[in-house]
Order: C-alpha cells, then sequence, then structure tokens
C-alpha cells in the first residue's frame, strides 16, 4: 500500500518531469471530474501531505488524489490499461501524466487545500522533520487504542500505513494490539519510525530491515504464520475483518507479549536497524540507554 514515504517520492517524480509544462490535453473519466479540464494550464509542482497527492496548476486549481490500496499514477510514458481505468489523463508538452485505479480524485482551488489536509497531523515526510514530541502526545490522546490503530490514524500523524503499523511494534518489541497508553519509552518508536520512512521517502525502496535481497525488505509484514525472523516463534496475526482497526496484522507472540505495560526496546530497534541507513537520519535515537546519565542527556531514549 502507498505510504506517506511512496506519496512523497511520487510527488517528487512528478514535479521532475513535469513542473513548468502545459497540459495540451486532458481526459477525465471520474464523476468527480466531470467537467474538469486542465488543458492550457501550466503544471507548477506537486506536494505529498501524509498520503495525500496535491498536483497543482497555475490557474489556482489543485488536482487532489488518494492512491489507498490500488491506486497508482504513470509518470512519463502512455499508460496500457484500459480507458476505463485511466481516470484521469493529462497529456503534457513532454510526455503523460495518468491516474490509473485512483479511488480518491478531486479538484480544490490551491487556495483552499486545507479543507483537504487541515485535519492531519504532523507530516511525517515534510520538507521538515515533524516535531516527535508533538507526535508522540497526539498518539497518546487516547489512551486505549491498540499501538496499531493510534499509528495509522492520520489525526495523529500523517504518513504511516500499515506496513509501518506492522513493522515498528515488531522492531521495538511492542505488540501492535498494546494499549497506546501503556506503552513506555512511545517517543523511542516514533523517533526510529521517523527516521525509516524519511530515509525511504528520500531514497526508496520502501525497506525496514537494510538489507538489499528484496526477500529480506521488511521483518514480520505479510507473514503471518511463518517464524518470527528472530526467535522462530510462529508469527500470529488478524486479518483485515478481525482487526479493531480494520487491516491485516501481524506479531510475534513471544518477542511482542501483550502486557498490562510494556516498554519500547531501544536496543533492540538498534540492532534491527544496524545495517539501514535510516541510522543517518537526524531523528534517529542515538544509543543512550547504556550509558551512565551525564548533562546532555535528554532522558528520550
Ligand atoms: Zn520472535
Amino acid at each position: 500500500m502507498p505510504e506517506g514515504d511512496t506519496i512523497r517520492r511520487l510527488a517528487e517524480k512528478i514535479t521532475a518531469r513535469f513542473a513548468g509544462q502545459r497540459c495540451v490535453r486532458s481526459v477525465t473519466r471520474d464523476p468527480r471530474l466531470t467537467n474538469v479540464d486542465f488543458t492550457g494550464a501550466v503544471l507548477t509542482g506537486a506536494d505529498a501531505v501524509g498520503k495525500h497527492l496535491l498536483i497543482r496548476f497555475d490557474d489556482g486549481r489543485t488536482l487532489q488524489a488518494h492512491l489507498r490500496l490500488t491506486g497508482s499514477f504513470v509518470v512519463g510514458p502512455a499508460a496500457t490499461e484500459p480507458a476505463w481505468r485511466r481516470r484521469v489523463e493529462l497529456w503534457m508538452e513532454d510526455g503523460r501524466l495518468t491516474g490509473v485505479d485512483v479511488p480518491v480524485l478531486g479538484m480544490v482551488a490551491t487556495a483552499d487545500e486545507e479543507q483537504i489536509v487541515g485535519h492531519l497531523g504532523p507530516d511525517l515526510c515534510g520538507l521538515e522533520p515533524p516535531d516527535l514530541d508533538e507526535v508522540t502526545a497526539r498518539l497518546q490522546r487516547e489512551p486505549d487504542v491498540p499501538l496499531a490503530g493510534a499509528l495509522l490514524d492520520q489525526r495523529n500523524v500523517a504518513g504511516f500505513g500499515n506496513l509501518y503499523a506492522i513493522e515498528l511494534p515488531f522492531i521495538v518489541g511492542v505488540s501492535p494490539n498494546q494499549p497506546v497508553g501503556s506503552v513506555d519509552g512511545l517517543g523511542g518508536l516514533v523517533a526510529f519510525g521517523t527516521a525509516l520512512i524519511r530515509i525511504n521517502a528520500a531514497r526508496g525502496p520502501q525497506n525496514t530491515t537494510g538489507r538489499r535481497l528484496r526477500v529480506a525488505d521488511h521483518w514480520i509484514y505479510a507473514r503471518r504464520g511463518r517464524p518470527c525472523p528472530l526467535c522462530g516463534t510462529r508469527l500470529d496475526g488478524w486479518d483485515n475483518r478481525d482487526s479493531p482497526w480494520q487491516r491485516l496484522s501481524t506479531w510475534c507472540p513471544a518477542c511482542q507479549p501483550l502486557e498490562a505495560r510494556r516498554t519500547v526496546d531501544v536496543e533492540r530497534a538498534h540492532r534491527l536497524l544496524a545495517l539501514h541507513p535510516a541510522r543517518k537520519e537526524p531523528t534517529y535515537p542515538s544509543f543512550t540507554s547504556r550509558r551512565p546519565a551525564g548533562p546532555r542527556t535528554s532522558g528520550r531514549p
């Protein structure tokens, strides 16, 4: 599923290819874009806010899209999908921009984009890193919500999708079902997660292990029923109808036990991310847990 990092990379690809180019022909096949014609408008750039894609034009209009599970954009060449799946198709001066199977499309005045994205929490993949303390506080607003559900609620923080809602709890050794108010050291998870998604947005591909082999891109995502890569215990999970947050989930019952209170395991996260380039991101937590507290220690994980 496209998450904040994927949408950020898509926005940058659209900007690099088409910014400054005029739309010479415009076809829309989506009822929400009836009578919308971009012909003659110059594409000024694309932006991502959370998982929302905003494509801006010089006449004050923004084409907004959310890809959810199914949508994609073909940037440059003509799309090969049948016409009915090509919801919006723009012939630019040099190449074509096609939205395929995009479930959420709309037109909004650029000045009114807040109507689309104003409700979102801090953006993980914005140009500047989000305020990690604010993200942590927002995640804990409803303490009884399971950790994965809180991470997926875009009003708390914008950009995490289900991949991160499964991988981050595993990396820090906390159950995705753990009520978020009973997670101690949640700021550590936020800091690791922000570093991961930001480095994946900057470099791609979406990877949580730092390993290059495709099979090792993720720790446990989509591996329910298989052995835990760390301890060998059979991975447990929800399917999307059973889980309280209506998305499939996976966890290791041994590494991520559900407890009355559970602490984010910073040492485990450092071990699991030892190969990941995220460790060079500014938000990546320095390993202070074993060092004696000194005057410079912030007290954060
Ligand atoms: Zn395990």
